[in-house]
C-alpha cells in the first residue's frame, strides 16, 4: 500500500527538505524560526559518530550557527583556528590574524569535526520535534504552478508548498529541475585529512598551509602532541572506484602522499606516519554553478547549488547561509518571489567566493615551471586579497 506523509500544518507553508546533510537540517531549523513546518527525507540511513572529516568553519559560518544556538554547544568539542599562516616553501608568505573575530564579528572561526557538528544539529532538530525520514530516494517530482509532490523509489509520498534540494554535489533534484546541466566531473585532485599523534611535529596553535613543491599541506594542533592536517594532491585516478576497476588501496594512498612531500620539510612524512585513524581521502568534484537556482516550487542550496575549491574553506558555511537566508526570504515573501529575492542575493556574493578560491585552486593546478611561478606570484596575491576582503567575507549581514 501507497504510504504519504503528511506536514503538520499550522504554518502558512509546508516545506519538504531533501538531504540531511549539513544545509538540510539547518534549513529545517531556520524555517522553523519564520514559523514554516517542514520535513526531512535522507537517501542514507546514518546516526553520526564521533569519526570522519575535521571542517574549518569559518567566522561567517560560526554566526550563522549561533542563530540556532548550536554554536555555544559545539565550543566544547571545537578548536579556535586563531592565526592563519601561510607558507610559501620555507618563507612566511601571509599571515592572517583571526584571533580576535569574536570580539570584531561576533563569533571566532573554529575546527570541528564535521560528525560533531552533525550531531549537534540533529540533536537540535529532535528537540524541535522536526523528523527525519531515512532511505527515502527520490523517484520524481510533481511541480506545478499549484502544487508540489514527491514520489519516492518504495512508492511513498509527500506533498508540501515548496522543496529545497540539499542534496549535495551530486544533487538528484537539481538532475530533475535541470536536466540539462553538467554532471560533476572528477578534477584529478585528491583531498586527504587526520588526526595524528606527532612528537617531532612543530608545536603550533596556529593553521599553517604550506605551498609544497608538489602539494598543499596543512596543519595545527589541537591538544599536546596531537595534530590535524590536510593536504591537497594531484592524481590522475580517482579514489573512487571506476568502471576499470583502476582502484588504489589506503596504504597505497599514505606512500604515494609520502612521495609527493617528500622534498618538503621532513615533518610532513611523519605527521602522516603517526595518523590515528583511517585517513579521509576524497576526490575533489569540479562543478559549474546553475545559472538558476530554483524552478517553480523547487530551490537548491549548499553543495547542490555551489561547488566550490578546496583552498576556500568555506563550502560549508555558504551553506549554512544560504539555509538562513532561504529562511528569511520566504518569511516575508511568497514562494517565487521568495526564491527569486534568496536568488539574487546568494549569487553574487557566492561567485565572489568562488572566483578568489579559483585563483588559489589554478595555481595549484598548475605543474612545472608553470605551477612554480604561479605558486610563488599569484598565490601571494591571493593570500593578500583574502586579507583585504576578510573583513566582507566575515562580518556579512544580511540587508533586509
Ligand atoms: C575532505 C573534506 C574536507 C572538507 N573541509 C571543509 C572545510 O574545512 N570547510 C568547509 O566549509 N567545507 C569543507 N568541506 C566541504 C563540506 O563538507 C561540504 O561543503 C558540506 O558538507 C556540504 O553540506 P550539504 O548539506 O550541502 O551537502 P552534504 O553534506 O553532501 O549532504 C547531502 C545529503 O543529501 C543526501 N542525499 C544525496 N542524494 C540524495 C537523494 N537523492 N535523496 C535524499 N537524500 C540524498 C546525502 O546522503 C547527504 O546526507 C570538506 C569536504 C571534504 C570532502
Amino acid at each position: 500500500m501507497m504510504k504519504r506523509f503528511f506536514i503538520r500544518t499550522f504554518s502558512s507553508k509546508r516545506a519538504i527538505i531533501i538531504g540531511a546533510g549539513l544545509s538540510g537540517p539547518l534549513s529545517a531549523l531556520f524555517l522553523k524560526q519564520a514559523n514554516i513546518e517542514s520535513i526531512i527525507f535522507e537517501k542514507e540511513n546514518f546516526q553520526p559518530d564521533n569519526s570522519g572529516i575535521p571542517l574549518i568553519i569559518p567566522t561567517n559560518g560560526a554566526k550563522i550557527l549561533n542563530h540556532i544556538d548550536i554554536y555555544h554547544q559545539i565550543k566544547a568539542f571545537s578548536f579556535p583556528l586563531n592565526k592563519k599562516i601561510y607558507w610559501n616553501y620555507k618563507n612566511k608568505l601571509k599571515i592572517i590574524d583571526e584571533s580576535d573575530n569574536e570580539a570584531k564579528y561576533g563569533a571566532e572561526s573554529i575546527i570541528i569535526k564535521k560528525s560533531r557538528l552533525h550531531k549537534a544539529i540533529l540533536n537540535e532538530l529532535n528537540l524541535q520535534g522536526i523528523k527525519i525520514h531515512y532511505e527515502k530516494e527520490i523517484s520524481h517530482i510533481e511541480n506545478t504552478e499549484k502544487s508540489l509532490k514527491v514520489i519516492f523509489k518504495d512508492n511513498s509520498e509527500v506533498e508540501g508548498d515548496f522543496l529545497i534540494g540539499s542534496d549535495g554535489t551530486f544533487s538528484q533534484v537539481r538532475n530533475i529541475i535541470f536536466p540539462n546541466f553538467p554532471s560533476p566531473v572528477y578534477d584529478k585532485t585528491v583531498r586527504f585529512c587526520g588526526f595524528s599523534t606527532c612528537p617531532t611535529s612543530p608545536n603550533t596553535a596556529d593553521y599553517n598551509v604550506l605551498i609544497c613543491r608538489e602539494g598543499v599541506f596543512s596543519f595545527k594542533n589541537t591538544a599536546k602532541d596531537q595534530v590535524y592536517w590536510t593536504a591537497t594532491i594531484h592524481s590522475h585516478i580517482s579514489p573512487e572506484k571506476n568502471l576499470n576497476n583502476n582502484y588504489i588501496s589506503a596504504d597505497e594512498w599514505k606512500h604515494k602522499l609520502i612521495g609527493t612531500f617528500a622534498k618538503d620539510a621532513i615533518f610532513i612524512k611523519d605527521i602522516i606516519f603517526s595518523t590515528v585513524d583511517n585517513i579521509g581521502i576524497y576526490p575533489v568534484y569540479n562543478l559549474s554553478m546553475p545559472e538558476k537556482w530554483y524552478d517553480g516550487r523547487v530551490c537548491l542550496i549548499g553543495d547542490a547549488a555551489h561547488s566550490i575549491s578546496p583552498f576556500s574553506l568555506q563550502e560549508a558555511s555558504l551553506g549554512f547561509e544560504d539555509a538562513f537566508l532561504l529562511a528569511k526570504c520566504l518569511k516575508m515573501n511568497e514562494i517565487s518571489e521568495g526564491f527569486q529575492k534568496f536568488e539574487d542575493m546568494r549569487k553574487l556574493r557566492t561567485k565572489k567566493i568562488i572566483t578568489f578560491a579559483d585563483l588559489a585552486y589554478a595555481s595549484f593546478k598548475s605543474r612545472g615551471l608553470k605551477g612554480f611561478l604561479q605558486r610563488e606570484f599569484i598565490f601571494p596575491y591571493y593570500a593578500k586579497r583574502i586579507l583585504l576582503e576578510n573583513p566582507q567575507i566575515y562580518s556579512y549581514n544580511f540587508d533586509f
